[in-house]
């Protein structure tokens, strides 16, 4: 992945950040692959997490995942869904250990699977510095860099329906969003949205 180098800026919400980049793409059809409510885990074993990593460019065809290569990949997205729940800015949706937990993690795993930096005169590639899962692996953190560095981060959130934990990203102008577009979520979203409207139509003073 190529990382172009500018100074970002975290908060700002410009029209750009309203879109998932590719990466959160990426980023959130790798969390989402957990099993919930509406569907079974979909890497029951090695080879199915290998062939996910293929379809989304993030795998060598020649290269072969190891159990353990599967075990670090369901962690990393384990702990990926307790960050986006923190980044709903809600604290009964995490607590705190959990997350600094989560975070220990995704430290553990980023020795685990370093990248390497190649630098031109205008951008950064960020590249696995191993080959194999470690390379897979490296990849995903790579993207999870690249979300940081363009503000995009904190835009990718996880469902707070209990029952889904969705990853999903904010498109919402005050970043305010909190449950994924997938129904019973979308429904639920929008009975609190009526809701709200409902409870404000009836707060204006009959003239
Ligand atoms: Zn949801």
């Amino acid at each position: 992945m190529v990382l172009m180098v500018s100074t970002p800026s975290s908060t700002s919400a410009t029209s750009s950040h309203l879109q998932p980049s590719l990466a959160a793409e990426q980023v959130l059809a790798f969390v989402n692959t957990r099993a919930n409510k509406l569907q079974p885990e979909q890497f029951p074993d090695a080879v199915t997490l290998e062939r996910w990593l293929q379809e989304h460019q993030l795998m060598n065809p020649e290269d072969v995942l190891t159990d353990t290569d599967l075990q670090e990949a369901l962690q990393l997205r384990a702990a990926l869904v307790v960050v986006l729940l923190s980044h709903l800015e809600d604290p009964e949706a995490v607590a705190p250990e959990d997350l600094q937990q989560a975070t220990a993690h995704l430290h553990h795993l980023a020795r685990s699977h370093p990248l390497i930096s190649l630098i031109s005169d205008t951008e950064v590639s960020l590249v696995p510095a191993r080959s194999g899962g470690s390379a897979a692996l490296g990849r995903l953190l790579g993207l999870i860099t690249e979300l940081v560095l363009t503000g995009r981060w904190n835009r990718l959130k996880a469902c707070r329906n209990d029952g889904c934990q969705n990853g999903f990203y904010d498109r919402t102008r005050n970043g305010a969003g909190t449950f994924c577009s997938q129904n019973p979520c979308g429904a639920l979203m929008a009975m609190r949205a009526y809701r709200k409207r409902k409870q404000q139509t009836q707060q204006v003073p009959e003239s």
